[in-house]
């Protein structure tokens, strides 16, 4: 017994003794795959993260797990595809037609991101980690379900779309200023951002920065304004990109740059029926409320000095439900007691020539219909909603044939999802038909009308 106890105290002081990295989320909104320099964009200038991405990893094959907002935060937070955490429709307004009908949470609801649900930040939080959350929240704006219930030390942000009224802006539960002057919102942001990364720099942190921008209305403080060759909607993502710069700067000139992990993605794709407020996703297809690639595949770049080989890319499958678990591994946190659909991309990031994908399929989930699977470069598209019933077909123009029909796709010939080829392919229709039966018995399929059998249920519909 007298020889353990030193033997278990080296253990633990081993265990202490390595520094798990700070971890930075930059997550903003509606930005489309080619809105970022090194993703293709035209007019767009994004030198920032063009640096960024020339000193870390791009990942170029990385979804959000909903091609519209709150689902894919939810996902983003638990590391679940959104109908497992409940958080795929929510409730009409009217208490005469209770059914799920609303795409994401409005100013009205009462319910919100499960109180019971572990997020990324409970995760980091519980590893010792000081905990920050600024922007947008969008998973429940009642006290209950706010992100100082959620894991985070504190909050400053609008709780959900910036076209929402009434348009708070809240610290912690407050609200401190109502309507929010929306120009200088980002540069409001990026400061808040700053103050927390230095009054944290000697010890573990995790800052989930999720800027308001570029979703509609589009706002920029003065001095971007008129700045930029892709017009206001350029101004607007070359100051996220400065805002991106001054949060780098900040950590290289405080020296903690091998202790910093800083991912940058998006939501989910551009809003293409604003015209020009609206973003870019080509080559892909479509954009945000469809399960086409440019409504879910956002740019992505993975940034940590010393650990993430410099001007790396990587076309392995992975999302934003993979973002939990691999920050988990990292910081050597506990995951949380339930399922997950996310898998640790560490090995990954930290050796992206190496690794692959640790996703058979990965599954496009839009509401509560599973729309499309994954597995390498073959895309297998179901059957969907008929063109109009797209609630963002506003201004586009017609794609009817395309959307009532059944198609397999091969995204290393044909990234734009133009040819089906399902007729040459029928064993691989087949092999995805049978994984994505699979995924409709775990998680339910509205388009099928198959039942979850594992899905959790949303915050504040079940006595607590
Ligand atoms: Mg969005």
């Amino acid at each position: 017994m007298m020889r353990l106890i030193p033997l278990i105290f080296l253990l633990r002081a081993t265990a202490f003794a390595e520094r798990p990295p700070n971890i930075i989320m930059i997550f903003t909104d509606d930005q489309g795959y080619a809105d970022v320099g090194c993703f293709g964009a035209e007019n767009i200038k994004t030198p920032r993260l063009d640096a960024m991405a020339a000193e870390g990893l791009r990942l170029t094959s990385f979804y959000s797990a909903s091609p519209i907002c709150s689902p894919s935060r939810a996902a983003l937070m638990t590391g679940c595809y959104p109908p497992r955490v409940g958080m795929g429709l929510y409730p009409s307004s009217s208490q005469k037609r209770p059914e799920l009908t609303a795409q994401v949470l409005f100013p009205y609801h009462t319910v919100g991101l499960n109180r019971d649900e572990v997020t990324m930040a409970e995760v980091l939080k519980a590893r010792g980690y000081a905990t920050a959350c600024i922007g947008k929240w969008h998973l429940g704006h009642q006290p209950e379900f706010l992100p100082t219930e959620q894991g985070f030390d504190s909050y400053l942000g609008i709780p959900y779309s910036n076209d929402m009224v009434p348009t708070p802006l809240l610290r912690d539960k407050e609200t401190i200023e109502e309507p929010v002057d929306q120009d200088p919102l980002t540069e409001r942001y990026t400061a808040a951002a700053i103050e927390f990364i230095e009054s944290q720099k000697d010890a573990p942190f995790f800052l989930y920065l999720a800027h308001a921008m570029p979703h509609v209305p589009l706002h920029v403080s003065d001095r971007f304004r008129d700045k930029s060759a892709g017009g206001f909607y350029g101004d607007v993502i070359e100051m996220l990109d400065w805002s991106t710069g001054e949060i780098l700067d900040t950590i290289k000139r405080l020296g903690i740059e091998q202790d910093t992990l800083v991912v940058f993605t998006s939501d989910n794709g551009p809003w293409l029926s604003q015209g020009e407020h609206g973003g870019h996703a080509k080559p892909l297809r479509a954009g945000k409320g469809t399960t086409y690639e440019g409504g879910m595949r956002e740019p992505c770049i993975a940034w940590w000095p010393g650990h993430i080989p410099a001007g790396t890319a990587t076309d392995a499958v992975a999302g934003t439900i993979d973002l939990l678990p691999t920050f988990a591994a990292l910081a050597g946190a506990t995951l949380p007691d339930r399922t997950l659909d996310g898998r640790d991309l560490s090995n990954l990031l930290l050796h992206p020539d190496a690794a692959e994908t640790p996703h058979e399929a990965y599954y496009y989930f839009k509401g509560l219909g599973l729309e499309a699977v994954r597995s390498g470069d073959w895309k297998l598209v179901f059957k969907r909603q008929q063109w109009e019933e797209y609630p963002y077909r506003r201004n586009l123009p017609p794609e009817p044939d395309a959307w009532v029909e059944t198609a397999l796709y091969d995204l290393s010939a044909d990234i734009g999802e133009a040819t089906d080829v399902s007729a040459a392919h029928p064993e691989v229709v087949a092999r995805l038909e049978a994984m994505a039966q699979g995924m409709r018995e775990d998680l339910g399929d509205s388009r099928t009308e198959t039942v979850c059998a594992n899905c959790r249920p949303l915050g504040g519909t079940t006595p607590e």
